[in-house]
């Protein structure tokens, strides 16, 4: 892998944090703003029974102020010198730190109980949709999500149907979870300025899903086919995989377009279908 350019020093940690030059192929732009760090974890409001999971604690500004009040907080740092250095500052207090890639980590595994992880994290934008989908598979065992992502995935995460905002991302999240769109962060919070504003958002995931199984899988392919062609009639958009009579059955007018149909038209949907989708 090529050597990154250097970064700039990274303000307000403790002397080897501060040493640390933000890596860009990790996505790193370390909050050094303490009012939002105290909004965010004023937010989560650890408690003292809580399991927190933090993804790419960085070097540390939100593990410090989340550290005292959690009963348990792990932490899954890509980065092995950050990592070190976070073992090295936070380990006595009781960190669990897991040095590795949040995409691969099993994080069922942390899990005391259903719904008993709390996952929060300034993310890595490049790698955020991808990490909340891995995230939605292990739901049963999360209690609720606090992340900071780029402003705009948080307004496509919370788009109500009909607007240009609303998409695959959209149904697909409100179907797990209760989306909360929190406040925005500007770029000045962080070191190095990200190019974008940044937002907190809070998912919870439901007790119980109209869909399970491969029926799941099916809501999934019947939603990726109507917003890859969200322009045309939902007709045209799901020839082969629903016939207009189902859509009607389905209480779902063959005519309009993918993009208004709320996440309940698409579960009937996905119901109207008698057998596996797409297969
Ligand atoms: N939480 C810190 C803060 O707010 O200052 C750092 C946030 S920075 C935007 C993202 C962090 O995620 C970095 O520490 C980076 O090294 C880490 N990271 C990037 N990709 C990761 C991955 N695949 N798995 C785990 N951590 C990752």
């Amino acid at each position: 892998m090529p050597a990154d350019p250097p970064g700039p020093r990274v303000r307000g940690g403790p002397r080897d944090a501060a040493a640390h030059r933000a890596r860009k192929r990790f996505g790193q732009h370390f909050l050094h703003d303490p009012a939002v760090v105290a909004r965010i974890a004023a937010a989560i409001a650890p408690g003292p029974d809580d399991t927190l999971v933090e993804i790419g604690p960085g070097t540390g500004a939100l593990t410090a102020a989340l550290l005292d009040a959690a009963g348990t907080l792990h932490a899954v740092e890509i980065d092995r010198d950050l990592a070190r250095v976070l073992d090295e500052r936070f380990g006595e207090r009781g960190l669990r730190l897991h040095q590795g890639d949040a995409l691969d980590f099993d994080f069922a595994a942390l899990a005391t109980g259903p719904a008993s992880l709390r996952v929060v994290g300034n993310l890595p934008y490049n790698i955020s949709t991808p990490l909340v989908f891995r995230l939605l598979r292990a739901r049963d065992v999360i209690r609720d999500m606090h992340f900071m992502l780029q402003r705009e995935v948080v307004t496509r995460m919370a788009a109500p149907p009909g607007g240009r905002d609303y998409g695959r991302l959209s149904v697909m999240v409100q179907l797990h979870c209760r989306v909360e769109a929190l406040f925005r962060v500007g770029p000045g919070a962080f070191t190095p300025a990200p190019r974008v504003d940044s937002a907190v958002v809070r998912l919870t995931p439901r007790a119980t899903l109209p869909l399970t199984g491969t029926r799941l899988e099916d809501f999934g392919r019947l939603v990726t086919a109507a917003f890859a062609r969200r322009r045309k009639t939902l007709r045209n958009a799901l020839g082969g995989l629903r016939e207009p009579a189902q859509m009607v059955a389905a209480g779902v007018d063959p005519t309009v377009r993918p993009e208004t149909l709320s996440v309940a038209d698409f579960v009937a949907l996905t119901l109207a279908g008698e057998g596996p989708v797409g297969t």
